[in-house]
């Protein structure tokens, strides 16, 4: 699988600072910010700062300090979130997995009681 990064996505825009973001948490690896969408009272997007398109890309070719960054992001982002009570954690990827923004992201969601995983 070949794996090809377009540094004209939102994301990446957002990390270069040329769009503004709703920072949740940041660290060296990784930016979590706030969706502008929200699906739910608590839906914040955790991304790495390396050029990843999807989760298998970054699952594949992120380091181990990369992908420990990120992880760490995820946690804290439940910490400062207190999503308590449960949450759901989602990355969509490319055609089959309706992924808008080609940059690997995890949507953090909750602060409500959810729905049923899939709407087939
Ligand atoms: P996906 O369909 O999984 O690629 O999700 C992309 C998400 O990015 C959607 O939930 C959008 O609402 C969100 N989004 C798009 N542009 C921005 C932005 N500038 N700031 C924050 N979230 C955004």
């Amino acid at each position: 699988m070949e794996f090809a990064y377009d540094d004209q996505n939102i994301f990446a825009k957002i990390l270069r600072g040329e769009i503004p973001n709703k920072t949740v948490f940041e660290n060296a690896h990784a930016l979590a910010f706030e969706d502008i969408e929200p699906q739910a009272p608590v839906h914040v997007l955790v991304i790495p700062k390396g050029s990843y398109v999807s989760l298998d890309h970054f699952a594949r070719d992120a380091s181990p300090e990369e992908q420990a960054g990120f992880m760490q992001a995820v946690a804290e982002v439940c910490r400062i979130t207190q999503v308590d009570d449960g949450f759901r954690a989602i990355s969509n990827a490319r055609t089959h997995g309706v992924q808008d923004v080609p940059h690997f992201h995890m949507h953090i969601i909750g602060g409500t009681q959810l729905g049923r995983m899939l709407q087939k």
